[in-house]
């Protein structure tokens, strides 16, 4: 018998050397992963393949629906491999920057490589580098024809392929790459869930980004990363135009002054939950734990308030990529948003109400949390064929169990994302009709979760007509007995 997860807000793991492993893998997942993120600021497509098998078959094998986020690396600057992996940049030393698009050159203690543009075309004297998502600042001291000398002004442990940042620079390098590109090519030959577009600035980016992805067929549904302060400018319209969104503070604290990160998450977080659009609130969430076995009491606290902040997800970043502990940091991740969630209350949760008022599927998917509300269901019910129905209902923060059954494998996986959403899958073919499909999801209930007999359950369908969208029934059924 399935057990559906007492935890509502989802957990996002980024997998890395430290989690792909198979044994690794299935740890996450019995720990609670929900989405494994594949990030492609690193590693190859055949390392990444190899991933994504893995996680299908642990997923298939532990009958989990898990689903898997490639995120595309957008022009993030990263420095390239260092010779000794990892280098520790001392307060005062000097240090030098330099163009190379040879991968023999590696960065040591005397200089750091950039691939992506010539940084002594970019970099002037006195202007401000910032590595490792602002760890380390470096001063520039002098741009020569070769390299840019530079001061390390606040030093740290730097890895190979840090993300470097030049906020006092001019530059403004496209959101999609070539390089993510190629990666959208993978991505869309290679079954993947959800594609995360990095350094989202405009309507546009994400525009340009569809269009690239129909070259190979639909395109998948779109994360956009919020972690520019463009995207602050451009807020309303980027979240309306996403599938999700992803709160990404750690380059979004690089380019905002850091006291200001906060409110620009409860605003993102605020502005996607009024729109109905899921938010992922990511980085450095419990980061202690990429050594230790116990987070601070400040990171407790910050995902707490993230999640009562309202984030629909958090993400663990290096504590499972990199990490020591990458399943005890999930574990640890989900009891804190367990938690959490005792202050979220379907009657608290009201400021969304008279968001997109003229839509029928919406209209409907309120009235079925608020019934479920008022009889204390058992369980609500979205009967769904793309996953948008559980995701509607998944705005008003139910307090019943809420299922999405579907026949479709690919909204099963993309389900996993959705607030409180436990996806369901349900034997009918896709054009059996309404009653055939409700019959199903109920029995399913019944026999997948051990929901009782005689128990109350309030469920939503849809009968296809033109004028009234595809959302738009609601009833208040009793599981039946089995025949
Ligand atoms: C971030 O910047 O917070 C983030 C999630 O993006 P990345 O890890 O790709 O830099």
């Amino acid at each position: 018998m399935k057990i559906k997860s007492k935890r509502n807000a989802k957990i996002v793991a980024t997998i890395g050397p430290a989690s792909n492993s198979r044994e690794e893998i299935r740890s996450l997942i019995k720990a609670g992963m929900n989405v494994a993120r594949l990030n492609f600021s690193h590693g190859t497509h055949s390392e990444h393949k190899k991933t994504l098998e893995l996680i299908r078959e642990e997923s298939k094998a532990l009958n989990a629906h898990i689903a898997v986020m490639q995120d595309l690396c957008g022009p993030k600057i990263r420095i390239t491999e260092l010779e000794a992996g990892e280098i520790e940049l001392i307060d005062g030393s000097k240090i030098d920057i330099k163009y190379s698009q040879d991968s023999k050159d590696k960065g040591d203690l005397k200089s750091l490589y950039i691939s992506v543009f010539d940084p002594t075309k970019v970099i002037k004297e006195g202007e401000k580098i910032l590595l490792a998502d602002g760890r380390i600042t470096l001063i520039a001291q002098e741009t020569t024809e070769n390299f840019v000398s530079c001061k390390v002004v606040a030093g740290g442990a730097l890895r190979s392929k840090a993300g470097i940042s030049l906020p006092e620079s001019e530059l403004d390098l496209p959101s999609l790459t070539e390089k993510d590109k190629e990666d959208i090519k993978w991505g869309m030959t290679n079954d993947i869930d959800y594609v995360a577009l990095s350094f989202v600035g405009s309507l546009e980016d994400l525009t340009l980004t569809r269009d690239e992805m129909s070259k190979y067929g639909t395109p998948l549904p779109l994360i956009a990363k919020i972690e520019r302060a463009k995207a602050l400018d451009n807020l309303s319209s980027i979240i309306k135009n996403s599938d999700a969104v992803m709160v990404a503070r750690g380059d979004l604290g690089v380019d905002l002054p850091l006291q200001k990160v906060p409110t620009a998450q409860r605003l993102v977080i605020s502005t996607a939950n009024f729109e109905g659009v899921p938010v992922i609130t990511a980085t450095q969430m419990l980061m202690s734990m990429v050594e230790e076995v116990r987070p601070t009491r400040a990171e407790v606290s910050d995902v707490v308030t993230a999640v009562r902040d309202g984030t629909d997800a958090v993400m663990l970043s290096e504590e499972t990529a990199v990490g020591k502990h990458p399943s005890l940091a999930v574990s640890v991740l989900s009891d804190i948003v367990i938690e959490a969630e005792l202050e979220i209350s379907f009657e608290s949760n009201t400021y969304n109400r008279n968001s997109d008022k003229a839509s029928v599927s919406d209209a409907t998917c309120f009235a079925a949390c608020s019934a479920a509300e008022k009889i204390n269901s058992v369980a609500i019910l979205a009967c769904t064929e793309s996953g948008q129905t559980a995701k509607l209902m998944a705005k008003y923060r139910p307090e019943q169990p809420l299922y999405g059954a579907t026949s479709q494998k690919k909204s099963l996986n993309r389900m996993a994302l959705y607030w409180g959403v436990e996806p369901m899958f349900i034997k009918v073919d896709s054009d059996a009709g309404i009653a055939l499909e409700i019959k199903e999801a109920m029995h399913a209930i019944r026999d997948q979760y051990g929901i009782k007999p005689g128990s109350r359950v309030v469920l939503t369908a849809g009968l296809r007509t033109k004028s009234t969208g595809s959302t738009n029934v609601m009833e208040i059924r009793e599981i039946p007995r089995k025949a």
